[in-house]
C-alpha cells in the first residue's frame, strides 16, 4: 500500500499526508460530536417522555381511582396531538391495561412490551424494564423511545402510565446533523488541500530544483552549474553540500585533465622512444637475418665441405690402403713386407682418425643422423669381440664377453654406431690393459612394448683413470693426462663421439674407475623392439645361402662395417665366374677394383664415366654394375635412372647396379636407391668388402656353388681337429656363443671340445646357422 505512495512526487506526498491527517482528526472530531448530539437529543426526549407520562398520571389519577375507564382513555386522547407517540397505556397495578390511545396503524397486542394472557392484554415488567434500558443507550438509533410515570394518589400507586414514541425525529435530526458535518468536513480538507498545495512549495521547491540540477549536470556533465539555496533550514544544507561535491569534482576533473595532458605527453614521448626503438629492432632483425642467412650459407658450405673432404680424402686413401693391400698379397718378403705392413697400418689409423674427425664435426653440426635399421645384437657383440680378439691376445690379455641370457637377439637400432661405440670401449681397455683381463657384460636394463634398454659394461685391469681426470677424458680432444698421448697416442676424441651417439641413442655413458685396479666404463641404449618372426626367416635365408656360399676370411677391417647382417667372409681366389661392369673415373680405382675382381674370378670392363656405362649396359653382357657415383660428363645417379630407363622400355630384369661411393654422409644411402641402385659400398673398401656384395647379389651359379661348398666341407673339419690350438679369439667366440644360451660363461678349455667336429651338435648349442658358420671361419682365420 505504500509502495505507489512511494513513488509519489514529494509535492503530492505533502498534499497527501496533510489530507490524510487532516481528514482523520476532522472526522475523529466530527464523530465525537455526532454522537454526543445524539446521546443528548436521546436523553432531551425520554426526559420529555417521562414528563409527559408524569402529567398523563396526574390527570388520569382519579379516573384510576373511580375504575373510570372512559375517562381515562379521555385523558390519553390528548397525545393526538403529537403524531410521533405510537401508543400510550393506563395500566393497573397489576398490569392490566385499563385505557390506550394507538396511533394509526398501531396494535395493543403487538406492542414489544405487552403479552396476551387469558384473552387480555397486559404489560410485562420485565420486557419493559428492557426495553427501557436499551433505549437509554446513545448508540440506540433504530429503537423507539418509552416514558413510564406511576399514577399516584395519596402518597398510593395506582397504576402505571408508559408511553412509546417512535424514533423518526431523532433520525431526521441525526440526518441533518450529519449533512452539516459533512459538508464541513468536505470544506475544511478542501481548505486544507489549498493551504498544503501553496505551503508544500516551501519544501519540495527546493528538492525539485536540486533534483533538476543534479539531472541536467548528470546529462550535459557539465559541473560549472550550481543550486540555488534558498532558506537556512537542513535543505539549505543539502544543496550547500551538492555544490561543495561539484566544486571539488570541478577541481578534480580539472587535475585529471592536467594529468592527461602530461600522460599524453608522456606517451608521445614513449612512443616516439619506442618507434625508434622498433626502427632499430627492425634494423637489427635484418641483420639478424643477414647474419643467419650467412650462418646458414656457412653450415651449408661446411656441411659441404665435410662431403667433399669426405670424399677427396677417403678417395685417394682408398688407393692408397687398396695398392698397399695389394703390395702385401703380392708376395713382398723381409723389410718391404715390414714397411709395406706399416703403410696399412698407418693408413688405416689415419682413416680412422678422419673418420673420427667427420663423425665429431657431424656431431657438433647436428648432423649426425641414426639409422633404424634390424641388427642382430648377439651376432654383433661375437663380431666386434672377435674384431679386438688379436689385439687383445697380442697383448697377452684374456677377453670375456657375457650376455644376459634374456638380452634379445633381435632389434632395431643403429648397428653401425652401437659398434663403434664398443669398438672404443672395447679398443680403449685392451690399450689401457698392460696385463689381465677386458671384460664386456651384455644386460638388459629395461624392456617394454616398445623395446629394451640395453647396458654394455667394458671392464678392464688396467691403469685405471684418476678421479679429477674422469669428467675429462669426455670432453673432445681430451686425454686422462698429456702423457697418455706420448705413450699411447689417440686423438682424444673417441670418448666424446662415443657418449655423444650413446646420448643420440637414447642412453648414457659413463666410467668407474680406480688408479692402477682398471676402469669400467658403460653405456645404456634404447633399441626398438624388432618382429622376431621376420628377423628369424631373415637370418635363416642368410644362413642357408652363408653355407652355399662360404669361403675363408680376409680379415676383419679396422672400422666397423656399414653391413647389419653378419654375412659370410668371403673371397677366395676364383669364387666367382661373373662378368662385372665398373663404371669408375679414378685410374688407380679402376686399376684396383680390376685387380681384386679379377683375383675373385671375374671378368670386368672399365666404364670412364656415365654415358659409357649406359652403352655398355645395353650389351646386356654383364651380371653386376659397380658404379661410382660422382664422374665426369654423366655421374653415378643419372647413368644408374639411364639404365634402369632402358630396362623399364625393353621389359628386361634388372641388373643389380652397387653404388661405389666416397660419399659418407648420412642420405647418401638414400640418394643411391632412389636413383636406382640396388646397394652401396663406401669407399675405401676391401676385397672381403667387395666379396660379400658379389655374392649377395651375383645369381647362383652352379660352379661358384660346388666350388664353395666343398671348400666349407672341408674347413669345418680342419677346424675340428685344431680346435686344440685355440687361442684368445677362439676363446672370445666360444664364450660369446655360449652366453647367448645361457647367463653367463667362462673360458671354455680346449679339452672339453669333441674330438671329432659334431656339426649338428655346435648349431643346436649355437642355435644359428649363420653364427656357426662365421664361428667356423674364424676359428680357421685364427688358427692358421
Ligand atoms: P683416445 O683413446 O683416442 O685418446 P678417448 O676419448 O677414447 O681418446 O679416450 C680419452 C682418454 O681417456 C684416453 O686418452 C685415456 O687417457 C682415457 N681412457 C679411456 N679409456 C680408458 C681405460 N679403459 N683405462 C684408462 N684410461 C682410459
Amino acid at each position: 500500500m505504500l509502495n505507489p505512495f512511494r513513488n509519489l512526487s514529494i509535492r503530492r506526498k505533502l498534499i497527501a499526508i496533510l489530507l490524510l491527517t487532516n481528514g482523520i482528526v476532522l472526522a475523529l472530531v466530527s464523530a465525537a460530536f455526532v454522537v454526543n448530539e445524539a446521546a443528548d437529543f436521546r436523553v432531551e426526549v425520554r426526559e420529555e417522555l417521562a414528563a409527559l407520562a408524569e402529567i398523563l398520571g396526574n390527570n388520569a389519577s382519579a379516573a384510576v381511582a373511580f375504575n373510570d375507564h372512559a375517562s381515562a382513555a379521555e385523558t390519553l386522547s390528548a397525545l393526538r396531538a403529537k403524531p410521533e407517540i405510537r401508543a400510550a397505556l393506563v395500566t393497573l397495578k397489576d398490569g392490566s391495561v385499563m385505557a390506550s390511545y394507538l396511533a394509526h396503524g398501531a396494535s395493543l397486542t403487538r406492542l414489544p412490551f405487552a403479552v396476551v394472557a387469558g384473552g387480555k392484554v397486559r404489560v410485562d415488567d420485565g420486557k419493559l424494564a428492557k426495553l427501557l434500558r436499551a433505549s437509554g443507550s446513545p448508540f440506540a438509533v433504530n429503537l423507539d423511545f418509552y416514558g413510564v410515570s406511576p399514577i399516584i394518589l395519596d402518597g398510593q400507586q395506582l397504576g402505571t402510565v408508559i408511553i412509546q414514541s417512535d424514533n423518526r425525529q431523532f433520525v431526521d435530526r441525526l440526518e441533518r446533523f450529519f449533512v452539516l458535518v459533512a459538508c464541513v468536513l468536505l470544506g475544511a480538507l478542501l481548505l486544507v488541500y489549498f493551504l498544503a498545495s501553496w505551503l508544500q512549495r516551501l519544501i519540495s521547491g527546493p528538492i525539485t530544483h536540486l533534483a533538476q540540477v543534479m539531472k541536467a549536470v548528470s546529462t550535459d556533465k557539465s559541473y560549472r552549474l550550481r543550486a540555488k539555496r534558498e532558506g537556512d533550514d537542513e535543505l539549505g544544507t543539502l544543496i550547500d553540500g551538492f555544490n561543495e561535491m561539484l566544486v571539488q569534482i570541478e577541481e578534480r576533473d580539472e587535475k585529471l585533465e592536467a594529468h592527461r595532458d602530461q600522460l599524453e605527453e608522456v606517451v608521445r614521448g614513449r612512443t616516439a622512444e619506442l618507434s625508434a626503438a622498433n626502427d632499430e629492432l627492425g634494423q637489427t632483425v635484418a641483420e639478424l637475418r643477414i647474419s643467419k642467412e650467412a650462418a646458414e650459407a656457412a653450415s651449408l658450405a661446411k656441411s659441404q665441405f665435410l662431403a667433399n673432404m669426405s670424399h677427396e680424402i677417403r678417395t685417394p686413401m682408398n688407393g692408397v690402403l687398396g695398392m698397399i693391400g695389394l703390395l702385401l698379397e703380392g708376395g713382398l718378403v723381409g723389410e718391404q713386407l715390414k714397411f709395406a705392413g706399416a703403410a696399412k697400418s698407418s693408413g688405416e689409423s689415419l682413416l680412422s682418425i678422419i673418420n673420427d674427425i667427420l663423425d665429431f664435426s657431424k656431431i657438433e653440426a647436428g648432423r649426425m643422423e641414426l639409422e633404424l635399421t634390424p641388427l642382430d645384437l648377439h651376432g654383433m657383440v661375437a663380431e666386434v669381440t672377435e674384431i679386438l680378439a688379436a689385439g687383445a691376445r697380442g697383448k697377452g690379455l684374456e677377453l670375456g664377453v657375457y650376455v644376459d641370457k634374456d638380452v634379445p637377439q633381435y632389434l632395431d637400432g643403429d648397428p653401425v654406431r652401437l659398434r663403434q661405440i664398443l669398438i672404443n670401449l672395447l679398443g680403449n681397455a685392451v690399450k689401457f690393459t698392460p696385463e689381465g683381463e677386458v671384460v664386456l657384460r651384455v644386460s638388459l636394463s629395461e624392456q617394454d612394448a616398445q623395446g629394451a634398454v640395453i647396458c654394455f659394461e667394458v671392464a678392464d685391469t688396467g691403469i685405471g683413470i684418476k678421479a679429477e681426470d674422469r669428467a675429462r677424458i669426455f670432453e673432445s680432444f681430451s686425454q686422462a693426462d698429456y702423457s697418455t698421448t706420448r705413450t699411447y697416442g689417440g686423438t682424444g676424441l673417441g670418448l666424446a663421439i662415443a657418449r655423444q651417439l650413446a646420448e643420440l641413442m637414447g642412453g648414457k655413458l659413463g666410467v668407474r674407475s680406480e688408479v692402477g685396479k682398471g676402469s669400467t666404463f658403460w653405456f645404456t641404449a634404447r633399441l626398438r623392439r624388432s618382429s622376431v618372426a621376420a628377423r628369424a626367416v631373415a637370418a635363416r635365408t642368410v644362413a642357408v645361402k652363408a653355407e652355399l656360399k662360404v669361403a675363408p676370411s680376409g680379415g676383419s677391417a679396422g672400422r666397423p662395417k656399414s653391413e647389419a647382417q653378419a654375412s659370410p667372409s668371403a673371397g677366395q681366389k676364383g669364387e666367382f665366374a661373373a662378368a662385372i661392369l665398373v663404371a669408375e673415373d679414378n685410374p688407380i680405382n679402376q686399376e684396383l677394383v680390376q685387380h681384386i675382381l679379377a683375383k675373385l674370378g671375374c671378368s670386368v670392363r672399365i666404364a670412364e664415366n656415365g654415358v659409357e656405362a649406359v652403352a655398355a649396359a645395353r650389351e646386356r653382357l654383364f651380371d653386376l654394375i659397380f658404379m661410382d657415383c660422382q664422374m665426369p660428363i654423366m655421374d653415378g645417379f643419372a647413368a644408374s635412372r639411364a639404365i634402369r630407363a632402358d630396362e623399364a622400355a625393353e621389359g628386361l630384369a634388372p641388373l643389380p647396379i652397387i653404388a661405389l661411393t666416397a660419399n659418407a654422409l648420412a642420405g647418401d644411402r638414400e640418394r643411391c636407391l632412389a636413383a636406382g641402385m640396388d646397394d652401396y659400398l663406401s669407399k675405401p673398401f676391401d676385397r672381403e668388402q667387395l666379396s660379400k656384395v658379389l655374392w649377395r647379389w651375383l645369381p647362383s651359379e652352379p660352379s661358384a656353388v660346388v666350388a664353395a661348398s666343398d671348400a666349407a666341407g672341408t674347413v669345418a673339419g680342419d677346424a675340428a681337429g685344431d680346435a686344440a690350438d685355440v687361442g684368445a679369439s677362439a676363446e672370445v667366440s666360444s664364450e660369446s656363443a655360449e652366453s647367448t644360451t645361457s647367463t653367463t660363461s667362462t673360458t671354455t678349455p680346449a679339452e672339453d671340445q669333441k674330438a671329432v667336429f659334431d656339426r649338428d651338435g655346435l648349431l643346436e648349442r649355437l642355435g644359428d646357422a649363420e653364427y656357426l658358420h662365421m664361428f667356423v671361419l674364424k676359428f680357421i682365420e685364427t688358427t692358421t
